[in-house]
Parts: C-alpha cells; sequence; structure tokens
C-alpha cells in the first residue's frame, strides 16, 4: 500500500531529537527560540512564536486581538474544521463565505459582501499551499470605507484601526507571493506543523507577525507567549536562569498551556534545513502528476502556479469533471483496491453536524460544494518514488474509468 503521507522520520531526526532529550533541557527552551528566530529569517516576517499547534496559534492571535461574543470573522466554507472552531472558542461567529471560481481559496469579492460593522478579522485560508489573493485583501481593509465601517473595541484594534488579515497558512510554508515568501504578506500568518504537513515537528505550529510599523510586534511576542503559559509572567526557563530570587511570579490572566516544545523544535529544525529539497521533491511529483493528466480529458489539474503566485506544493487536488460526489466516493474505492492511498480535502464545513446544527447550509455555498464532490487529493511527499509516481496514475485513470467509462 502506497501510503498518503508518512512523515520524512530519519537517523537525522533521531540523533537530534536524542541530543535535546539528554540535554537536560526538554521543553521549552533554547532550541525552541532557535527555530523561532531561523523562521523568522526564513519567512522574512518581523517576529515569529512558535506553540503547539496552529490551531493554538490562530486562537491566540484572535483573544489577543480581543475577538468576542458579538463580533465577526470571515472565513472560507472550504476549510479545515480549525479555521471555523478558534472564532467559536472566542464566542464570535464565523461568517463562512463562498471560494472563487479559479481556484479553491476564498473570493475577495465574497469578503467584501459580508463585511459588517462587526467584523473584527478575515481567516482566509492557503488551500493546498497555494496563497490566497492578498493583495485585493490587504486594499479591501486598508479602503477608507471599509476603514469607516470598523468599530475598535479594544487596545489592540485601535492600534490597528481596521479588519485584521490572519492567514491560516497551516499547508502553504515555502509557497511564494509577488516575489515573497508567503507569511510575510498578511499582518498574521500561522503555519502548521503537523505531522502530515509540509514541514513537521509532529505537531506544532508558528505564527508570524508582519503588522504595520506602528504596532510593537516584541509586545505581541511577549503577550502571546504569556498567554500560551497560563498567564504567568515568566516560563520555566526564566525562572531557573539567574539564579536566586527568580522562583517568584504573577499569573497576570487566567492563560492556556500550549507552548512548543524543544524535542518538536529539534525536529523542526532539521526540517527547516532541507526543506529545499523537500519543495525541490514536491515540485517534481506535480509536474509528474501534470504530465500524466494532461491529455485525460476527465482530469481538471490543479492552479498551482501563475505570474503572482508559487504553491507549497502541499496537495495535489485532482478534480474528475462531471463525476457525482457518490462516483468520486466509488472512484476512491477503487483506488484504494490498487494499493494506492488518495484523501479528500476537505469536506465544506456546511456538511458538517457542528456547523449544519447552527444553521449553515451546504445550498448556501455552491462553488464549494462543486469542487468538493469531484476531488481527489493524491499522495505528495519527499520518499515519493517515480515507481510510486506511475503506480499512482495508473490506479487513477484505471478507476476513473472503470466509474465514468
Ligand atoms: C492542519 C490544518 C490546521 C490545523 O493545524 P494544527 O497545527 O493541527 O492545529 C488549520 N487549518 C488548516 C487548513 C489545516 O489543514
Amino acid at each position: 500500500m502506497i501510503p498518503f503521507s508518512p512523515p520524512r522520520m530519519d537517523q537525522r531526526i533521531v540523533e537530534e531529537v536524542g541530543k535535546v532529550l539528554l540535554s537536560g533541557w526538554i521543553t521549552t527552551g533554547p532550541r525552541t527560540k532557535e527555530f523561532e528566530k531561523q523562521l523568522a529569517s526564513y519567512i522574512g516576517c518581523r517576529k515569529v512564536i512558535c506553540l503547539n499547534s496552529a490551531t493554538a496559534g490562530m486562537e491566540l492571535v484572535l483573544r489577543w486581538f480581543g475577538v468576542k461574543a458579538g463580533d465577526e470573522v470571515i472565513i472560507p466554507a472550504y476549510t479545515y474544521c480549525a479555521t471555523a472552531n478558534v472564532v467559536m472558542h472566542c464566542g464570535a461567529t464565523p461568517v463562512m463565505v463562498d471560494i472563487d471560481e479559479k481556484d479553491f481559496n476564498i473570493s475577495v469579492a465574497n469578503v467584501k459582501n459580508a463585511i459588517t460593522a462587526k467584523t473584527k478579522a478575515i481567516i482566509p485560508v492557503d488551500i493546498s499551499g497555494f496563497p490566497c489573493d492578498y493583495e485585493a485583501l490587504n486594499a479591501l481593509v486598508n479602503s477608507a470605507e471599509i476603514k469607516a465601517s470598523f468599530q475598535a473595541q479594544t487596545e489592540a484594534q485601535k492600534q490597528l484601526g481596521r479588519i485584521l488579515v490572519m492567514a491560516d497558512a497551516a499547508h502553504s510554508i515555502g509557497a511564494k507571493y509577488q516575489g515573497k515568501m508567503n507569511g510575510s504578506v498578511t499582518d498574521v500568518a500561522v503555519f502548521s506543523f503537523h505531522a502530515v504537513k509540509n514541514l513537521t515537528t509532529a505537531e506544532g505550529g508558528a505564527v508570524c507577525l508582519n503588522l504595520p510599523e506602528n504596532i510593537d510586534v516584541d509586545e505581541i511576542y511577549s503577550a502571546l507567549n504569556i498567554k500560551s503559559l497560563h498567564g504567568q509572567s515568566k516560563d520555566a526557563l526564566a525562572k531557573v536562569k539567574a539564579g536566586g530570587g527568580n522562583w517568584r511570579y504573577d499569573v497576570v490572566e487566567p492563560g492556556y498551556k500550549c507552548n512548543m516544545m524543544d524535542i518538536q523544535a529539534a525536529i523542526g529544525l532539521v526540517e527547516l534545513e532541507r526543506y529545499d529539497s523537500n519543495l525541490t521533491r514536491r515540485k517534481e511529483i506535480f509536474d509528474f502528476y501534470n504530465a500524466a493528466f494532461e491529455n485525460q480529458s476527465w482530469a481538471i489539474q490543479p492552479t498551482f502556479l501563475n505570474d503572482e503566485k508559487e504553491t507549497s506544493y502541499h496537495l495535489y487536488m485532482l478534480r474528475v469533471d462531471g463525476a457525482t460526489e457518490e462516483q468520486r466516493d466509488e472512484i476512491i474505492n477503487r483506488i484504494f483496491e490498487k494499493e494506492v492511498s488518495v484523501n479528500v480535502h476537505f469536506q465544506p464545513l456546511p456538511l458538517l453536524t457542528a456547523y449544519k446544527s447552527i444553521g449553515y447550509e451546504m445550498n448556501d455555498y455552491p462553488e464549494a460544494f462543486n469542487k468538493y464532490q469531484n476531488e481527489i487529493t493524491l499522495p505528495v511527499y519527499f520518499n515519493l518514488t517515480d515507481i510510486n509516481l506511475a503506480t499512482i496514475t495508473a490506479a487513477v485513470i484505471a478507476s476513473v474509468k472503470e466509474v465514468m467509462g
């Protein structure tokens, strides 16, 4: 069986993790701080904080901004549940909008129509690693008309003076936007280092801060750190450092517990160091798939590169033209029978009980459903061989033929 997305784990990772385990310091410490520094320099953003997941990062940022009950946050209907859940955890309302015709990402026109005086943030999602239309989104939140309707209620909201753009960049580390690294082009961008993502720390996430110059990102870094450690005014490292009298700390708010461990950062440092080779292999895999499906009349290939954007090659989201949801599911069964694992990204949120039961309706998001119903995600990872790729493409082509005729 060809697996869908095994992590790239090897002796190098085992050695680096082993060093941390025996170093006397296994939780948040020097490795995490080093990983944050290296990420900030790789991305070219002002500051990075690492946490135990992207989900935690997104929620902490919304909490820092003061998003609360009565507020609205605009998200795409086509995403993973984390994007909506963090908004709901804050007591706010996720306002779901449909995606664009041209790709799997949020439509800026739909975002514009959904903005109200209650809108505090927008969470665009770089589905499959392909960046959203950030120039248009940034222009929208900065336009005089939209700024005029923004109702600032917290210090952070007053300082920014407009809707916050926080990219759910869970898929898109290493993607490029207008010649810049993705993660550096929005107020905030949050990467995921979950086991199935391009760059992994087993579990983990990073928040990239690029807020305007008038906002002190060191202060936000410190605020997010405190929120990630129960609201303690000092972290464990600060308490053991500098000797006598350092045991005393304050708890300034009832915070969370979602810091990254040095064990995780050790994996991340190796992954980051060799990330270019990972991206290169992923691109070759995309090219292989594109060549294999080019002459299949049923194949709708994913958008992954244009004049201003390049994907991080996270997910190859193939679509079978004309297939219904049932036919797509049957094609997937046939592919699995041929010993190849595939997946579907994503079930639009209105299909899922948690959101359906509170009134979100799939009918309101036709473009999301159209794309979902005939979508099949193919394996993409560093260790896939060309022989594997030939097996996968043959299995997909044969299975489509069996079901679609
Ligand atoms: C994986 C994923 C997340 C969550 O990342 P975690 O690190 O597991 O919290 C959020 N959004 C999207 C689109 C994802 O695919």
